[in-house]
C-alpha cells in the first residue's frame, strides 16, 4: 500500500475527532516509528510503498479509541530527554517541564545534594533532575511497581543512576534515615468533579491512581508529603510542589501553617497558578 493513501485513509478516519494537523503529525510519527521514514522523504517520494498496513491500521483503531499516540508509540520526549511510557504512568506533562527546569535553575550545577522525587510515575522528574544535576543523588519513590518498572527501564535509557524506593508515602515517615536537600513532587491533584473538564484521552487511558483525588480531600498527597518534608528535609531545604491551579491559596496556606518560609507560588506558560516552593525553617 502506498503510504499516501494510508496517509487518505488516517484523514478519513480521524479529521473529525483531532483535526488536519494534528492527525498529519500523528502519521508522521507512526510512519517513522513503524517503517523508518520520515516526512520529508514522504514529500520527496509520494510513490513509497509498504508491504504490510496491519500495524500502522491498528494504531489508527488506537487513535480512533482516543488512545493517546504516546502510548501507541510507547515513548515520548520529556525537557528534551526520551521517555518510555505505558498506562501504568502518566504522559509527562509540558508543566512538569517547567518545575524541572525552575529545580535546576535554582540549584547550584554541581551541589552534592540529595534528592527525592515522590510519586515519580515514569521517573520524567527525578531522570531530567539527574541528568542536569550530575553530582546530586536522586531517589524517587512511587507507590506503583508497574510505574516504578517503567521508570528503572527509564533511569537506565538516559543513563543515570537514580534510586528507586517503593513505597506509599501515606504510609511512610521516613526512608532509611536519609535526610534530603531538596524534595519535589507531582501528586495526584485532580478532583473527582474536575473530570468533567477532561478529556477522553486522559480519563480513559491514563491511570486514575496517578491523576484523582476526593472532593473532599483534595490535599490530602499534599498533607502527607509537607508532614514528611518537615522531618526528612534538611535544615533549609526545599520543597517544591507542582499543584491544582484552583488550589493555590490553600497550598499557601498550608505550607505557612507548616512553617515553611520563602514561599513562591508560580503560574505555568498558561497562566495558571501551577508550582509552588517552601523552605523548611
Ligand atoms: N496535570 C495533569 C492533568 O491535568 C494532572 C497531574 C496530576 O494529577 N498530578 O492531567
Amino acid at each position: 500500500m502506498k503510504l499516501k493513501h494510508l496517509k487518505n485513509i488516517f484523514h478519513d478516519d480521524l479529521d473529525a475527532i483531532y483535526g488536519e494537523d494534528e492527525v498529519d503529525s500523528f502519521f508522521y510519527m507512526l510512519i517513522h516509528d513503524y517503517f523508518d521514514v520520515t516526512k520529508i522523504q514522504l514529500a520527496m517520494d509520494p510513490t513509497i510503498a509498504i508491504d504490510d498496513p496491519e500495524k500502522i491500521l491498528e494504531s489508527l483503531s488506537f487513535l480512533r479509541d482516543h488512545v493517546p499516540i504516546q502510548y501507541i508509540i510507547g515513548e515520548t520526549e520529556f525537557y528534551g530527554l526520551p521517555f518510555k511510557v505505558n498506562n501504568h504512568v502518566l504522559i509527562p506533562r509540558p508543566e512538569t517541564e517547567e518545575l524541572v527546569e525552575r529545580v535546576i535553575k535554582q540549584t547550584a550545577n554541581n551541589a552534592t545534594i540529595k534528592i527525592l522525587d515522590i510519586g515519580t510515575g515514569s521517573g520524567c522528574i527525578a531522570i531530567s533532575l539527574a541528568k542536569n544535576l550530575p553530582n546530586a543523588k536522586v531517589y524517587a519513590l512511587d507507590v506503583s511497581k508497574k510505574a516504578l518498572e517503567v521508570a528503572k527501564q527509564n533511569a537506565k535509557l538516559n543513563a543515570v543512576d537514580v534510586e528507586f524506593v517503593e513505597a506509599d508515602i501515606l504510609k511512610t515517615k521516613s526512608i532509611r534515615d536519609l535526610k534530603f536537600d531538596i524534595i519535589v513532587s507531582n501528586p495526584p491533584y485532580v478532583r473527582e468533579k474536575e473530570k468533567v473538564f477532561m478529556k477522553p484521552n486522559v480519563l480513559e487511558n491514563e491511570p486514575h491512581l496517578a491523576l484523582f483525588v476526593k472532593d473532599n480531600n483534595p490535599l490530602l498527597f499534599y498533607e502527607a508529603i509537607t508532614s514528611f518534608a518537615i522531618l526528612n528535609l534538611t535544615e533549609n531545604g526545599v520543597l517544591y510542589f507542582e499543584i491544582n491551579e484552583y488550589l493555590g491559596n490553600d497550598m499557601i496556606e498550608l505550607l505557612h501553617d507548616n512553617n515553611f518560609k520563602n514561599i513562591e507560588l508560580k503560574q505555568d506558560i498558561f497562566k495558571k497558578d501551577r508550582m509552588i516552593k517552601g523552605i523548611k525553617s
